[in-house]
């Protein structure tokens, strides 16, 4: 029973513990809502349980799974950086972002990330390990608790590839929509993938409402392959067909995620080729200035080619937007804060 982290624990796996445990079955309800639904991390806090239960709670489990380490503050937004240490002592960033229509919290899905993306700090050391589905709503409670602000929006945008860390994710977002958790809608969740074609299908079929984002950032495999090691294994007509399965079965509109970096993907006849492969698609293209990453030779687009290449994809139908850059001032592309973090400590190398 130790090796189980009860943050981590749908609310059918909560009652099996109990019943497991030898006590009654909605206990495990209870359980959850004040983990999930309250936020409490002290078993003693939760007076609604025995005495007794609540002491073999806190010799066999500890749901304290995310602790703020360092925390990085815009001068010009709202928005927060934050790394976490985790009880391993691995290290994770999360960002809070504030809007007029709430906030919103992007969170890491993984330590590290094993897909090579040429452009991005968080996979230069590959893949340290998955997040559980509780270090993964920790990051959502120690944000709100720091923040004195409710997280209404969830973005998985943060360090790692989420389709592959997959059962923990479902189970993630199954625990972070329940009714007697945070309650946080699905229609409010973004996940966001490189293209992991065979988990979109997996995905189309759990008839979920979240808003699927893939990572683009190419108009055809040439370009893609030189940039993203994944699609080699997955080419562009696959990952664009298995899509429309994913728009098809859920009715929900696709947001193609596409970083314009300097001389690689971002010239006319890339628009024009783009626009092309995505018109027959219920999709909306958000374009990102690239975030240059030290370790690499990709730099961002000019500022005038980034509005160019929208006016094209919109002069085509296509529903374009660029992304703004929030807390411009703490910006450090995705991994980089904790990768200068851990330079910082003699921990990276
Ligand atoms: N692995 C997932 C989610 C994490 S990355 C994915 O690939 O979608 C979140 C987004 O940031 C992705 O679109 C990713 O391609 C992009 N990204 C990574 N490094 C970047 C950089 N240096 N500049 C701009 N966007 C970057």
């Amino acid at each position: 029973m130790q090796d189980r982290e009860i943050a981590s624990l749908t609310v059918e796996e909560l009652k099996k513990l109990m019943l497991e445990m030898g006590e009654k079955e909605f206990r495990g309800e209870q359980i959850f809502h004040w983990i999930h639904g309250k936020r409490t991390v002290a078993f003693d806090e939760m007076t609604n349980l025995p005495g007794e239960l609540r002491e073999k709670l806190k010799a066999s489990f500890d749901c304290n799974l995310v602790s703020l380490e360092q925390k990085y503050i815009s001068k010009i937004d709202k928005t927060i950086k934050y790394l976490f240490r985790l009880k391993d002592n691995n290290i994770i960033e999360s960002v809070l972002m504030s809007y007029n229509y709430g906030n919103s919290a992007c969170i890491s899905s993984q330590v590290g990330c094993r897909m090579g993306c040429a452009f991005c700090a968080s996979t230069l050391e590959g893949l340290i390990r998955n997040l559980s589905a509780g270090e993964m709503a920790g990051q959502i409670y120690q944000i709100e608790k720091d923040s004195n602000r409710k997280i209404s929006n969830i973005v998985i945008m943060g360090a790692g590839e989420p389709l592959d860390n997959y059962d923990n994710i479902l189970k993630f977002i199954s625990i972070i929509n329940h009714p007697k958790g945070a309650n946080i809608g699905q229609r409010h969740i973004t996940l966001s993938t490189c293209g992991l074609v065979d988990k979109i299908y997996d995905l189309a079929d759990k008839n979920l409402q979240i808003t699927l984002a893939i990572s683009l950032h190419a108009p055809n495999d040439r370009i893609r392959q030189e940039i993203m090691p994944i699609a080699k294994r997955y080419y562009m007509d696959e990952l664009l067909k298995a899509c429309s399965y994913y728009i098809e079965k859920t009715h929900r509109r696709i947001t193609f995620e596409y970083a314009l970096i300097n001389q690689v993907n971002d010239r006319e006849e890339h628009a024009y080729e783009l626009a092309d492969k995505l018109k027959a698609l219920l999709c909306h293209v958000n374009l990102i200035p690239m975030n240059p990453v030290k370790e690499s030779h990709y730099r961002e687009s000019h500022q005038e080619r980034i509005n160019y290449f929208k006016k094209i994809l919109e002069s085509k139908g296509i529903q374009t937007t660029i992304r703004r850059r929030l807390g411009s001032d703490i910006d450090a592309a995705c991994g980089q804060l904790r990768r200068r973090y851990l330079e910082g400590n003699g921990v990276g190398k």
